[in-house]
């Protein structure tokens, strides 16, 4: 039976379990690698700009999302935006309970289209709305690794 025929009797699939040796490695791609390394490097946001529709994307692509054109105007953007929605996670990733509530928010970048997922802090969830200030605190440059956790997390101010 070739591979694209439909099977009609599945009592004739066979199914082996096992393991196979496999490792995947995933890059940030173009655009990711220079939002990241700037990140890392100098400490400031960059973002893609559409000289087409002038949605402005942070982290960066490499093509617009609405006209499909090809983003290559880089432009740093603010490390303070707009709260414009959170939660409150109760477990982890693997779904253990972890030891106390984390805030995430998706914040808006000022001069930005797009938000970002990140963790909040120093803030309470009953001192959260729609729109509030925040801003990003990042680690010590010394510690930074090129990765979305160089944002340590956003906090209330400007
Ligand atoms: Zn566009």
């Amino acid at each position: 039976m070739a591979l694209n025929e439909r099977m009609e009797r599945v009592g004739e699939i066979k199914i082996w379990y096992g393991n196979l040796p496999v490792e995947s490695l995933y890059t940030a791609g173009i655009a990711g690698e220079k939002f990241f390394r700037t990140l890392k490097d100098q400490g400031k946001f960059l973002g893609a700009r559409c000289v087409q529709c002038g949605i402005v994307y942070v982290p960066g692509r490499i093509f617009c999302e609405r006209c499909f054109n090809k983003l290559d105007e880089w432009v740093q953007v603010a490390s303070s935006g707009t709260l414009e929605s959170w939660t409150e996670l109760h477990v982890d990733i693997n779904g253990e309970k972890l030891d106390a509530p984390v805030l995430v928010g998706l914040i808006k970048l000022d001069g930005t289209s797009t938000v970002m997922v990140h963790r909040l802090n120093n803030v309470t969830r009953e001192e959260l709305k729609f729109g509030l200030q925040v801003k990003a605190v990042l680690l010590p440059k010394s510690k930074r690794t090129g990765a979305i956790t160089d944002i340590a997390y956003f906090e209330p101010g400007v």
